[in-house]
């Protein structure tokens, strides 16, 4: 097939980083630090954390919602980029991986900038409905358990503004997308929510082969 997105073997993947990546020492030391937990896997990939703070610069984002944060990589990322009237509402699960990420945010300078909410994330996402923010949001970024993203994307659709960005983490899910029966409640989910993406009228999208796939919805 000619005219698709490249298939990066590991040496044009280094080389990717080597001429583009401007990870700061505190974000590497971050990275760094969360390889060695059991979940490091949740961490995104560094050049996704800095496509989205270019994203983040881009549209002018000022109020940002994130759901899943884990350590803090891609919420540091954000928060850098959109500048001191910028306001980021973490939204995670308590787990011992919070208290990482505050160390960070604070290490940056930016705990200031960034607030964490820490409960599932379909109460925290109403009560910023509740307390009137639907409409108000620049950019959400989607990134927690899996089997709930098809109600975080109608949570996601109240929040943002009109012409504001969702933006959903692992939606080519290490490829088990192509699975015909999965056994997997989150592959499903990411499934059902990739078919039902495509044919929303609510939005404009682009799926693109990042990190694990991050698809960029701009609501309508
Ligand atoms: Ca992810």
């Amino acid at each position: 097939m000619t005219n698709r997105s490249l298939n990066l073997d590991d040496r044009l993947y280094q080389y990717l980083l080597d001429v583009s990546l401007r990870e700061t020492p505190l974000l590497k030391r971050l990275r760094e630090e969360t390889a060695q937990l059991a979940t490091a896997r949740w961490q995104i990939a560094p050049e996704q954390g800095q496509f989205m703070a270019l994203l983040v610069q881009l549209t002018g984002a000022r109020r940002i919602v994130e759901v899943g944060t884990f350590t803090g990589y891609s919420a540091l990322c954000m928060a850098q980029a959109m500048g001191e009237a910028g306001h980021l509402i973490c939204c995670d699960i308590p787990g011992d991986y919070n208290a990482i990420a505050l160390r960070y945010w604070r290490e940056a300078g930016l705990g200031a900038r960034i607030e964490q909410r820490l409960a599932p994330a379909l109460q925290t996402l109403a009560a910023l409905e509740a307390e009137g923010l639907a409409g108000s949001v620049d950019l959400i970024f989607i990134d927690a358990d899996k089997v709930n993203y098809p109600a975080y994307l109608e949570h996601a659709l109240r929040l943002v503004r009109q012409g504001g960005l969702i933006l959903f983490d692992n939606t080519l899910w290490s490829g088990r997308v192509l699975e015909q029966q999965p056994d997997s409640a989150d592959t499903r989910a990411i499934q059902a929510l990739n078919l039902a993406l495509k044919d929303d009228p609510r939005i404009d999208l682009s799926l693109l082969p990042l990190g694990d796939g991050l698809t960029l919805c701009r609501k309508r």
